[in-house]
């Protein structure tokens, strides 16, 4: 079959490899100039240092299927991600751990007094938290959650922590011993030459004809037996009802001698410093050895119409936005939504892999059996 594949990002990429070995052929449209999405990476001009275009992106699972899969194509290299947070003028080790616990209180605790400490000063009246600040207050109390997730989160999403949902502060651990590993993944790396070789490797098919440069307007949907729409799902109907919130990402780039931070990631908690967290690249391929440095001060903001959308913000009214365009989208016949943008959802780079590889599944599967194919693999809700 003739499929239009939207968006060379993850989720277009993986589905288009899976689809073509399977026999079909795959017509990818990119807005952009490059492949990647917002996983694109690229040698800075000046250093060679590779660089993360559109953020940092570290690699991690608890899926062995997914990390196997990646594997296939890239060179995966041992990384950790420790991130280090500053708030009022001091270090502090993230995510918070007993390093954390010990600096911010300035004492000596084991683990089980530092336990004893958090439950002393949580806030135990919240019994099902039902937003960020409560998850936070819950788990953390007042002090640590003021210097160290209040400002930060003020920036990163421009509104107040107790609009926002739990869910994003439970993507952060606390733990009562020395582990200052972000992820609590089984498996976390970087790949050795960046993750757009990963996204070539996917497209190198003889099946597999990209499109650079190239907008795909719903109306070319008859040209192909079926579309597959990674691009942002309000965009498919012209923003009819209205855009979906985001956030963008402005990323203020500087360059000097050495080595600037000494790590990859420093986060800035308070709220008065106007960027979230300042990434210095090198330190993402430490195999390597470069005398300049890179480093990047990472700005967040409402994302106007012609910026590039990084985080969905679904709240309140996001969210019954993106129902007006979800029964839209299932009275439409040969399209289905996927991804982060095309389901309108915050996904890591494995989940996204592991969606398009189960809906590349399904699509061979629904084809064998001469099935109409769904609008989504994955409800957006
Ligand atoms: N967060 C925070 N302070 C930090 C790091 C994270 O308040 O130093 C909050 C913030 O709201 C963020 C969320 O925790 O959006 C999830 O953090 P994560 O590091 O997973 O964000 P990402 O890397 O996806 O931007």
């Amino acid at each position: 079959m003739n499929f239009a594949i939207v968006g060379a990002g993850f989720s277009g990429a993986v589905l288009a490899y899976e689809l073509a070995n399977a026999g079909h052929y795959i017509h990818i449209f990119e807005s952009r100039g490059h492949i990647g999405g917002n996983c694109h990476s690229e040698r800075d001009k000046n250093t060679n240092i590779m660089i993360h275009k559109y953020g940092p992106h570290i690699f991690h699972t608890d899926n062995k299927e997914v990390w196997d899969y990646v594997n296939q194509f890239a060179n995966f290299m041992p990384y950790i991600n420790r991130v280090k947070t500053i708030s009022k003028g001091k270090v502090f080790s993230l995510p918070i751990n007993l390093h954390t616990i010990n600096q911010f209180f300035d004492k000596c605790l084991n683990p089980n007094e530092a336990k004893k400490l958090i439950e002393s000063i949580a806030d135990e009246s919240i019994k099902d938290p039902s937003s960020f600040e409560e998850q936070a207050l819950k788990f953390i109390g007042k002090d640590l959650y003021e210097s160290f997730f209040k400002g930060y989160t003020i920036k990163q999403w421009g509104v107040e922590p107790k609009e926002l949902p739990a869910s994003i502060l439970k993507r952060l651990p606390v733990r009562f011993n020395y582990d200052d590993n972000y992820f609590n993944h089984k498996y976390q790396g970087i790949p050795k030459d960046g993750y757009t070789p990963i996204i070539e490797s996917l497209l190198n098919h003889k099946n597999i004809k990209l499109n650079l440069n190239t907008q795909f307007s719903s109306d070319q949907k008859d040209d192909f037996h079926h579309v597959f729409f990674t691009g942002p799902i309000d965009a498919w109907f012209n923003y009819e009802y209205g855009r979906l919130g985001y956030r963008t990402l402005d990323f203020k780039r500087e360059e000097h001698d050495g080595d600037y931070q000494g790590c990859a990631v420093m986060n800035y908690g308070d709220q008065d410093i106007p960027y979230t967290r300042i990434s210095e690249h090198k330190h993402f391929s430490p195999w390597e050895y470069h005398d300049k440095t890179v480093i990047f001060k990472e700005y967040s903001r409402y994302c106007e119409d012609e910026d590039i959308p990084y985080y969905p913000i679904r709240l309140v009214n996001e969210k019954a936005m993106l129902m007006t365009y979800i029964e839209r989208a299932k009275e439409q016949s040969k399209v289905s939504f996927l991804g982060r943008l095309g389901t309108y959802r915050y996904l890591d780079m494995d989940v996204t892999i592991l969606e398009a590889l189960e809906s590349s599944r399904q699509i061979i599967s629904f084809i064998s059996s001469n099935e109409t194919l769904p609008t989504f693999f994955v409800e957006p809700i």
